[in-house]
């Protein structure tokens, strides 16, 4: 059965749903993206993604001709289409810049392409959050600083999809980018904490990674609950011999990690203070 998808106002038949082969993100990947979901019918953090596609469509000088509450409306009209309203939800907001006219530049005359897809949510495996999962340093080395790429969710997401696909033939479940001096910055598409006696760290959005909404929410859970909270640079080293690790991601929420390249980080899953972030943010998106 095929389901509807938003296309510049239109929610339209999926097996009917095109977009022109000249649009600028399947040429060149100059669109961005947010995927979010909804817990048993509640679209969660839809105003933090929001606000980050438009910070990047402004600072990415997008012609934009919609708002915050055309998307919202947008989103809401589309799972409501699909049937979707009562269920875990997956939701895929994309902005291309357009059709392409033949300069490869910012063209003030773009008009972007708005597309939102929802589908029902496979869950993820229990054993992610029991047993925890297993992840790699993917063979891309990064750049800690100075690239436009890696703040903002774009369409150009080859090298994600290139470290998940190592990951998935290492038998593991996420990969992590690693610069040359071995500073961790974030997963393929997730970013990532590690706890050092009773002390969480993240590395700090100054790195080229993207600023995470779920990484956001579990800063936030830590101020208001006195758990200590550091953001800093960490090294490869850091999080080998880490008390605990964990990953966080919009459609995953937090996930545990067991081991990374060979080595083992704890048997405990989850560890003591990532299962009380965990039920504190679960408890979050049963509102
Ligand atoms: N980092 C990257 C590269 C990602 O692609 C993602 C999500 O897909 C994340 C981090 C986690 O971001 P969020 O919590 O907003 O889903």
């Amino acid at each position: 059965m095929f389901g509807y998808i938003f296309i510049n106002g239109r929610l339209i038949i999926e097996n009917k749903a095109k977009i022109h082969v000249r649009d600028r993100g399947f040429l060149y990947g100059d669109g961005l993206f947010e995927t979010l979901r909804s817990y048993k019918g509640f679209i969660f953090m839809l105003d933090a993604h929001l606000q980050r596609l438009f910070h990047s469509l402004k600072v990415l000088k997008y012609n934009i001709y919609f708002d915050k509450e055309y998307i919202e409306d947008a989103v809401n009209k589309t799972v409501k289409k699909n049937n979707l309203s009562a269920g875990d939800t997956y939701i895929k907001i994309i902005v291309t810049r357009g059709i392409h006219r033949g300069e490869l530049h910012f063209d003030k005359y773009y008009k972007p392409n708005l597309i939102i897809i929802a589908d029902s949510l496979a869950p993820y495996p229990e054993d992610d959050y029991t047993k925890g999962i297993n992840i790699i340093s993917s063979s891309i080395i990064r750049q800690a600083i100075g690239s436009p790429i890696y703040s903002h969710k774009l369409l150009n997401y080859f090298e994600n999809i290139f470290a998940k696909d190592e990951a998935h033939y290492n038998g593991a479940q996420e990969a992590i980018f690693l610069t040359r001096d071995h500073l961790v910055l974030e997963g393929a598409s997730s970013n990532i904490f590690y706890i050092k006696r009773n002390m969480l760290y993240t590395p700090p959005l100054t790195q080229n990674i993207l600023p995470g909404i779920t990484r956001e929410v579990v800063i936030d859970i830590c101020n208001e609950n006195r758990i200590k909270v550091r953001q800093k640079k960490i090294h490869y080293r850091d999080i080998i011999e880490a008390d605990e690790v964990f990953k966080t991601s919009s459609v995953a929420g937090i996930v545990p990690v067991r081991k990374i390249d060979r080595f083992i980080i704890t048997r405990e899953i989850p560890g003591k203070i990532t299962a009380r972030l965990m039920k504190l943010y679960l408890s979050r998106v049963e509102l």
